[in-house]
């Protein structure tokens, strides 16, 4: 029997995993794809905090581009920005490798190739049913605690009761030939370009980039797909001008937190057995951006900390610890950017523009301040403004009259 085992390989499971072991739990993960980070879903922007965050600080061949602001477009508007902290376009396949083999540096052993299919409580212990995905082999193992690191689709929670209220983005992406703007991310905001989101490009070098969008289903027609949109995003002038075409198509979803009172990320069965949530698993994304590679570094820490301590005291209860602990981190970032989202949600192009507009007069500040892990230091300053307030409620009265919470 292992103290932990960490369903899923991703950046919030390989850092549970390297935590736990480093506290001296016994630790495995279980990974369903047969090599790590593949296949990848993610555009790679992070910041230099979560590059920290990762302490992978010997070999950075992850790392494929340096950039170092943003050009936001909105429908008649665009403005760009100088970030305070370069950010960094990564190959998420190496990440994710690069933090595996630290998690097992670290003491932990990992099993590729292998899905969980059950999670049961049975004579003291938590039994893990794993099917081998090439052969199909049944198995069982046994834990003292489960955490659940296995992404958006989260199967663990759905198979231990513990659904967590959330939307889900739909995403698609192209990787492709296009003449950048140097090392700038692009964002482009608009109800026809990605309702209810954003679409992106993100420069790996000066010939080529990751483009892609994201959509909030319940606000688009229900005939358009992402990758419908990306296809016409593509096309409008300003992206076909410099777009020449991709080797590489991805698609995806985010999860986005419904509420913070809907986010419960740990069980504690019979006190005797013990289920956390972690990463996309959680909801734990930034709900403005959609990034939730650091949220997952950071969680998957705590996570890992207060599993191995669980497991060696034998008191489930310390598991309490994790939800207290990450939500103290950024649990305020996530409600704040929930409330974002909706109005985000329900804003016109009009609207868009005019934000942009206003953003932009006080475009030194967001330099400034500006902070891609916690957006809300900066954004909270602006809703207080009193143009703000009145654009904020009036969209926010539509998103509850239209969709209710
Ligand atoms: C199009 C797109 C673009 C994005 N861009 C960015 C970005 O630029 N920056 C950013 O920070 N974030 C971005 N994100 C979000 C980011 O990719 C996720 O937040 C991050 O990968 C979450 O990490 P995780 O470890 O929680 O889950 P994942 O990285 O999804 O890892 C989960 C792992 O669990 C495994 N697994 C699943 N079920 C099982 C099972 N039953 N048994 C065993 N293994 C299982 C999976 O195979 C997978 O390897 C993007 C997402 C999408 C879809």
């Amino acid at each position: 029997m292992y103290d932990v085992v960490v369903v899923g390989a991703g950046p919030a499971g390989c850092m549970a995993a390297k935590y736990a072991a480093k506290s001296g739990a016994s630790t495995l993960i279980i990974e369903k794809n047969r090599e790590i980070g593949i296949p990848v879903h993610c555009a790679g922007l992070i910041s230099k905090r979560a590059v920290e965050e990762s302490e992978l600080t010997g070999n950075r061949s992850f790392i494929r581009n340096r950039i170092r602001g943003a050009i936001i477009h909105s429908p008649n508007y665009e403005m760009q920005l100088e970030a305070r902290e370069d950010a960094y376009a990564i190959m998420r396949d190496r990440f994710d490798r690069a933090l595996a083999k630290e998690a097992m540096n670290s003491g932990a052993e990992i099993i590729t190739g292998c899905e969980v299919v059950g999670i049961r409580l049975s004579g003291g212990e938590l039994r893990i049913q794993t099917v081998d995905t090439s052969k199909g082999k049944k198995e069982e193992m046994g834990a003292k605690v489960v955490i659940g690191a296995d992404g958006v689709r989260a199967g663990v929670a759905k198979m231990t009761g513990m659904r967590i209220k959330r939307n889900l983005l739909s995403c698609a992406q192209v990787e492709g030939h296009y003449d950048s703007e140097g090392a700038y991310a692009e964002v482009f905001a608009g109800r026809e370009i990605a309702p209810g989101f954003f679409a992106w490009v993100i420069p790996l070098d000066d010939q080529i980039a990751r483009i892609g969008l994201c959509i909030d289903k319940r606000f688009s027609s229900p005939h358009s797909t992402p990758l419908a949109l990306l296809k016409r995003f593509l096309s409008q002038p300003y992206v076909a001008r410099r777009y020449r075409g991709s080797y590489s198509y991805t698609g995806g979803a985010i999860p986005l937190a419904a509420g913070l009172k809907r986010q419960k990320t740990v069980k504690i069965v019979k006190d005797r057995g013990g289920i956390l949530l972690v990463g996309d698993a959680a909801a734990q994304v930034k709900p403005i951006t959609g990034g939730g590679v650091y949220y997952g570094l950071r969680c998957g820490k705590i996570a890992g900390e207060v599993a191995a301590e669980a497991a060696s005291t034998g008191d489930m209860q310390v598991l309490k610890h994790y939800e207290r602990r990450w939500r103290r981190e950024i649990g305020k970032e996530i409600a704040f950017g929930i409330w974002v989202h909706r109005l985000r949600c329900v804003l016109r192009d009009d609207d868009f523009d005019r934000i942009f507009h206003a953003l932009g007069r006080k475009r030194w500040r967001i330099e400034e301040k500006g902070d891609m892990d916690y957006p809300s230091l900066i954004l909270n300053e602006f809703i207080k403004e009193p143009g703000f307030i009145k654009l904020a409620v009036k969209n926010i009265i539509r998103y509850m009259y239209i969709y209710g919470r």
